[in-house]
């Protein structure tokens, strides 16, 4: 596809995005890709107040200025977890981390604390900043670490104060500014030096954290801006989709890799304005939609499925600043992406597709197009090259389904400190999606199944090995294999077949009953240890046997099949 810009290597993110005296201009064909004007604008959602990029950008300045002095970081490189969905202070904090070297790994906040703990360990995180709404629970994983509490800080949330003994944001900010600026950035090749540490499970197992450098997070932002043509100044206002001065609202959380790359860093970037909605709700978002002109939305089919859902609800507002709906993190069914061409008949919108290990997208739907075609998940983006693996290890053509293989010069480094895994699915730069699809000639993919184990409930990552761990540990359960299976607003939800220890098999043999007591006893089990989406919302089965092939691998697949037919039968009654 398209050849890309030249980039320099040595420039972090906050010096990508928010620097620009003294550094060059990147030019391409004639076309700056570079150079937020003073448009951008971070807007509080309940206040409407706008927040000149320069002033988030002086008070990230004081707060990593405080970090350093504080934290006396030394020559260590400074991993901090940050437990919050969205926050005005979220971007200052992470190119405050990015200023001192240091590295961003973002947490669901309604995380339970072992869920916290795995993240915490796994990246060797030594600070923590965190919403006051899961203080309690990052306390308790802090501990568990090893940590102590003066690393623990609180964001600033409606008038909350921080509890004694704990530090704000912004209390650390004004420490920050009490100070001469006391730190040096260092020199960094972008290519290498980590950024973020991102959750996915990849292909198999257990959360791992992805290995994303700064550089992957600026490529995928030019490789988006160029595929959706935003510095196309010279075409007629009323055509360009992207300009000054457009008003984006983000409601996707900043701890998953959509939300992160490209509402925040594509939006400003492309000088667009943006809400960031501390908690997503439906009606809220709704109503921010009409009292700020919202123009652009960065959505999950979920999202997509309560507006066909609430259609009713639609017409107390006027929607009618909404001119681009960009659909991505999860398949999106042909009838609900049919629905919303008809709810929004004058709007741009498609899908997008990509994942956390090619840091953000690769494909998204044509630009050149009002709307993409149900069922594409897009167009290759400039830069990416992708291959298709078929299952006895050839390539295959267009047309041809197989496993899809992405190089990006946005894909990351790899597995943080997980180097069987790193093997597993980055081959020489390329990364395997375990998506079966099929490119055409015009170089759209079509997404077709997903060949790895991973479920996306919401949007959300679920990795059944994570959940078949929990399961073992109820004491009625000898072999655990979780499922997804297809539910209408989550996309699929977990469904867990299991295998019982001798006395409670004859328990739950007696009768219904004491068969439904022992599911329910599992089903709790995994609600009082894991997050609410991971849930077993699609129910436990008891089964005599885990199908395995000969050298014990779970034979996925079969229980899968099981799954659907199940929830046809259940269907019909
Ligand atoms: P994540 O790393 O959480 O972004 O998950 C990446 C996975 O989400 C991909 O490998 C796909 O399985 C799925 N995915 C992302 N975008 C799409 C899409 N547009 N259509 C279908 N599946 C998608």
């Amino acid at each position: 596809t398209e050849t890309l810009p030249t980039v320099p290597h040595h420039l972090s993110i906050p010096q990508f995005f928010l620097d620009f005296e003294g550094n060059e201009r990147l030019v391409n064909n004639g076309q700056p890709v570079r150079g937020l004007e003073p448009n951008p604008w971070l807007i509080e959602e309940k206040t409407g107040r706008k927040i000149a990029l320069n002033e988030t950008r002086s008070r990230s300045f004081w707060l990593a200025n405080a970090m350093s002095i504080r934290y006396n970081i030394g020559s260590c490189t400074l991993i901090v977890l940050i437990i919050i969905d969205t926050h005005k202070d979220y971007p200052l904090a992470i190119w405050a981390i990015h200023r001192l070297g240091g590295i961003v790994s973002g947490a669901n906040p309604d995380f339970v604390s072992n869920e916290l703990l795995y993240q915490i360990q796994i990246c060797n995180a030594k600070l923590i900043l965190v919403h006051p709404d899961a203080l309690e629970t990052a306390v308790m994983a802090a501990h568990s670490a090893g940590m102590t509490l003066d690393r623990v800080v609180v964001f600033d949330v409606d008038s909350k104060i921080a509890p004694k003994g704990f530090q704000s944001v912004s209390s650390l900010i004004r420490e920050g500014l009490d100070h001469p600026i006391s730190f040096v950035e260092p020199k960094i090749d972008a290519r290498t030096k980590l950024a973020f540490l991102s959750f996915s499970s990849g292909t198999t197992g257990k959360p791992k954290a992805v290995a994303i450098p700064h550089f992957s997070v600026i490529i995928n932002v030019i490789q988006m801006a160029i595929h959706f043509q935003v510095f196309q100044d010279y075409a007629p206002w009323r055509e360009r989709r992207f300009r000054p001065g457009d008003v984006a609202i983000g409601v996707l959380p900043l701890y998953h890799i959509y939300g992160l790359v490209l509402n925040l860093h594509f939006i400003l970037y492309s000088r667009m304005s943006l809400i960031l909605m501390e908690k997503f709700n439906f009606v809220q978002m709704l109503k921010n939609i009409e009292r700020y002109r919202i123009s652009h939305l960065m959505l999950v089919p979920p999202h997509i499925v309560l507006f066909c859902k609430q259609a009713k609800l639609l017409q107390y507002y006027d929607l009618d600043s909404i001119r681009f709906i960009m659909v991505g993190a999860a398949p999106l069914s042909n009838e609900v992406n049919n629905q919303i061409f008809k709810i929004f008949p004058e709007a741009q919108i498609g899908q997008a597709y990509g994942m956390t290990e090619t840091c953000t997208s690769v494909a998204a739907f044509p630009i050149t197009e009002k709307r993409g075609t149900a069922g594409s998940a897009g167009l290759l983006e400039p830069g990416v090259r992708a291959r298709i693996l078929k299952e006895d290890g050839s390539f295959g053509t267009y047309d041809e389904p197989g496993e899809l293989c992405i190089w990006s010069p946005s894909n990351a480094l790899g597995y943080y400190n997980n180097q069987e895994a790193t093997r597993e699915t980055f081959m020489d730069g390329w990364v395997r999606t375990g998506d079966e699809a099929k490119i055409d000639r015009n170089l759209e993919i079509w997404i077709m199944d997903r060949m790895k184990e991973i479920m996306k409930v919401r949007g959300f990552q679920v990795a059944p090995a994570e959940l078949e761990g929990c399961i073992l540990d109820h004491p009625d359960v000898n072999d655990a294999c979780v499922v997804g299976v297809p539910d209408d607003y989550s996309g699929e939800v977990p469904l867990a077949f299991v295998v019982l220890e001798e006395e409670a098999a004859k328990r739950a043999q007696k009768n219904q009953e004491e068969s439904a007591k022992v599911k329910a006893s599992i089903q709790k089990h995994v609600s009082d240890n894991k997050i609410y989406y991971k849930r077993l919302a699609g129910g436990v089965e008891i089964v005599s046997t885990i199908p395995k092939n000969p050298s014990g691998k779970l034979l996925r697949r079969v229980l899968r099949e099981k799954a659907k037919a199940l929830k046809k039968a259940t269907a019909r009654l």
